[in-house]
């Protein structure tokens, strides 16, 4: 049978898979301990894959290789277009012809958030809808939209893909983009302990002796949801504030692409019990459009959705 190893390069993992048919049959997670350029994770990727070949057996059914990785990416021409931070040497390789010359099969490279939407469009909670729009609460918030069973890209592949940075208080923090209130800059793991210390120093230092307080960097979400829950006011305060700004994200990805449904995925969603009636409450506060006009889900592919759509990307291509 057919099979493709894909991988989903991360700022701190590489998580690798082989994948025949519809299911990913072997996964692999590595470490990523120098992020500065792409050329040595190459390197790594060619040990994992021919670690890969050398337990398969009929290596000469490898239909290709799928890249996912946090850049902006031609996916016509498999062409890295702006490099990520810290990958500065990506747009200079030829990728088509590294997978070529060292294995013979063809490569598919995708923006993460967009491969992510893919999987879950193919494998997970997109399944049968032609319009999709995709958000991941991760450190940032990363967004894939897709319309008329296209995904969209723009002239330079940038569209649908920075929710995040959709700005939300113009008169905001600065976000780490370089623009002032970005929705990743009012709500987002790396923002969150800024927010915290600065909403805390606005509160009265007395209402506040009795709440609970770790060190303002350790503070991340699971200890906002957690805190909120033993009902602490000023978490819940917090907590609110962050929903209020993802649910102005979701408002302007509804009025700007109208699609049928809305997949969110990232660790937040664990408490999607609690997300989801407060998005749907936000939309139903906004001119144009209710909750009853999306669909909101939660991804059902968490782990390995780049994949599956890095998978689908070699096999079908669109
Ligand atoms: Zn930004």
């Amino acid at each position: 049978m057919p099979f493709t190893i894909c991988f989903d390069i991360g700022g701190t993992r590489i998580k690798s898979g082989v994948i025949a048919g519809d299911k990913i049959v072997q996964t692999n997670l590595s470490e990523v301990k120098d992020n500065s350029a792409l050329q040595p994770i190459l390197v790594k990727l060619e040990r994992v894959i021919d670690q890969y070949l050398a337990e398969h057996k009929q290596t000469d059914q490898l239909a290709g290789i799928g890249i996912a990785l946090p850049c902006f990416v031609d996916s016509k021409k498999n062409k890295i277009l702006s490099h990520y931070v810290k990958y500065t040497d990506a747009a200079g390789l030829d990728l088509n012809q590294w997978a070529r010359n060292k294995w013979g099969v063809p490569i598919a490279l995708q923006n993460d958030a967009k491969a992510a939407l893919l999987g879950e469009a193919e494998y997970g909670a997109g399944k049968g809808y032609r319009n999709l729009v995709m958000l991941t609460f991760g450190t940032g918030i990363g967004s894939g939209v897709m319309l008329d069973g296209h995904l969209l890209n723009g002239k330079d592949y940038i569209a649908g893909n920075l929710a995040g940075h959709s700005i939300i208080d113009y008169d905001g923090d600065l976000c780490n983009c370089g623009n002032i209130g970005c929705t990743e800059a009012v709500a987002s793991s790396w923002s969150l302990p800024h927010k915290v210390q600065k909403m805390w120093a606005a509160e009265d230092q007395q209402e506040l002796a009795s709440v609970e307080l770790t060190s303002f960097e350790n503070i991340d979400f699971k200890y906002l949801f957690d805190q909120a829950a033993k009902g602490h006011q000023f978490y819940n305060k917090v907590l609110e504030d962050c929903l209020q700004a993802w649910g102005m994200a979701l408002v302007n990805m509804v009025l700007a692409y109208n699609p049928d449904c809305i997949i969110c995925g990232g660790g937040i969603m664990k408490s999607h019990e609690i997300i989801f009636p407060y998005f749907k409450k936000v939309l139903d506060q906004h001119g144009w459009i209710n909750s009853e006009f999306v669909e909101l889900k939660k991804a059902e592919q968490p782990e390995y959705a780049a994949l599956l759509g890095m998978n689908y990307t070699i096999t079908k291509p669109i």
